[in-house]
């Protein structure tokens, strides 16, 4: 199913997974997948290439995601190191995998590199491209509430977000953001831009200290002074920041619901306890 199709319906839940290197086994991964599929999730997405990693076992994920039948598969997609024909040819082996829903990314830049090094400079080309080939996919992009790091400025990090969307793009899933106000700002200012995308929020766990210094940086996102004060009062104490950083999360995911955000995208660091605490003391599911 399209994804787009389900946001008409409901505010979804979802999660994102990243798959294991080519030559590492994939079977924790598909245990943390049943896991994940006992939440009853809209979808689940799996990067590609992130954090400039190779692209790993991500055809294969979204195939087992999909072949599962529990919810869709959303695949990231970058333009890194991809020609065109790459690109052609991902299309068919995913749309023979049934994957209908792809996140199409310009992608991070491994190590050393200053582009693509592929035919796609930015995410918008890379959606043309896929449009100009085939309507089989509901495409999503990336937003940024805190604007995208290399960005000079939120007024023209806005207007390539608005090329997506004139590319074609149905839906947007941000980066993660710990602070509401900044996402509601964001909001606003992109409908007065002309961006009338489901936006759904991508929200990473608060859990480890350090986890959570290394993303906001290599993210470009800030951490609001309550964040801090949890870093300051348990930063020392691992259980206790767990345990805090949890409150923290779930009262952040209830917010954003409350502020009509069109769904709720953990970032789960293939990890499913955690997680699976927050989407039930949210009130999310049920516990399975
Ligand atoms: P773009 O939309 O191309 O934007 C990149 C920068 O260029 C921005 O500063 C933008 O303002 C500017 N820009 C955009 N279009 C133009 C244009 N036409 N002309 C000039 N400037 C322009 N990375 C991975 O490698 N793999 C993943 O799986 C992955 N998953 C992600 C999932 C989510 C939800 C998010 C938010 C990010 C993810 N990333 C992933 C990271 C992402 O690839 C990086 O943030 C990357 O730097 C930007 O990607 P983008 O698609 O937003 O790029």
């Amino acid at each position: 199913m399209k994804i787009v199709d389900r946001i008409r319906n409901h505010k979804t839940l979802s999660f994102e997974v990243f798959p294991p290197k080519s030559d590492k086994p994939i079977e924790p991964l598909l245990e943390t997948l049943e896991q994940l599929n006992a939440l009853s999730p809209d979808f689940i997405s799996c990067t590609y290439g992130a954090m400039g990693s190779n692209k790993g076992r991500n055809l294969e994920v979204v195939s087992k995601i999909q072949t599962d039948g529990v919810c869709d598969a959303l695949s990231h997609y970058t333009c890194v190191g991809n020609s065109r024909e790459d690109v052609a040819c991902a299309l068919k082996e995913y749309a023979a995998a049934g994957v209908e829903n792809l996140l199409a990314l310009r992608g991070d830049f491994p190590a050393g590199a200053v582009r693509t090094h592929g035919d796609f400079s930015h995410a918008n080309d890379l959606i043309s491209f896929i449009r100009s080939q085939t309507d089989q996919f509901c495409i999503a992009a990336a937003c940024y509430p805190e604007k995208h790091l290399l960005a000079d400025s939120f007024e023209k990090d806005l207007e390539a977000l608005k090329r997506k969307q004139d590319s074609g793009a149905s839906f947007l899933i941000t980066q993660l953001c710990f602070s509401a106000e900044a996402y509601l700002r964001f909001r606003d200012r992109a409908r007065s831009g002309g961006i009338h995308l489901p936006i759904i929020v991508g929200i990473l766990p608060l859990l480890k200290k350090d986890g959570l210094v290394r993303m906001t940086l290599s993210n470009g996102c800030s951490i609001p002074a309550e964040v801090s004060a949890l870093v300051g009062r348990y930063g020392e104490n691992e259980e206790s920041f767990r345990s805090a950083g949890q409150s923290y999360t779930v009262e952040l995911v209830q917010r954003f619901l409350r502020e009509g955000a069109d769904g709720i995208h953990l970032y789960t660091l293939n990890h499913y306890s955690d997680v699976a605490d927050i989407v039930l003391a949210a009130g999310l599911r049920s516990r399975p």
